[in-house]
């Protein structure tokens, strides 16, 4: 199977400001029990990916080398375990012009989520979601994956 997660609230927390996103690498702490159950899943022979907005970027709050550097340091403290992981920086009001765009990839459309399955080989059949949020629902369902919500995949 093919395990694709949404990052901000379902793999980590910002410290600072939790409902904008992590600003900065030190920003973020990982969630209870996510780094244990990824490798879980790795040593089943899952495939194991992420797929987030990161808004943040769009409204300049952070650079996207600087998030991309977050993003590293959260693969680093799951110990690797993410494979790819699929970045959406745009925003249809963002204040930075090259951010400016109506885009695929913003769930909860379903462009990388489709990007996974490209990368990865997969069908859609063979691919579960897992996020935090209704967005990540609806972008699970336009791309055929199944949705788990984070609280209950990663309960007990
Ligand atoms: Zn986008």
């Amino acid at each position: 199977m093919l395990y694709l997660f949404d990052i901000d609230g379902t793999l980590r927390q910002a410290l600072l400001f939790p409902g904008i996103g992590s600003l900065a690498p030190w920003d973020q702490r990982v969630l209870p029990g996510r780094a244990d159950r990824l490798q879980a899943l790795k040593a089943d022979g899952h495939r194991i990916g992420a797929a987030t907005n990161q808004g943040a970027v769009a409204f300049g709050l952070v650079s996207e080398s600087r998030m991309q550097r977050g993003l590293d340091e959260l693969n680093r403290r799951l110990d690797g375990t993410l494979e790819w992981i699929g970045v959406c920086p745009h925003h249809p009001r963002a204040l930075l012009p090259r951010y400016r765009r109506d885009c695929d990839c913003r769930k909860p459309r379903p462009g990388l989520l489709l990007q996974a399955l490209a990368y990865f080989g997969a069908p859609a059949a063979e691919a579960v979601f897992i996020g935090d949020r209704r967005t990540d629902q609806q972008a699970a369902q336009a791309a055929g994956f199944q949705f788990v919500f984070a609280d209950r995949f990663f309960a007990a």
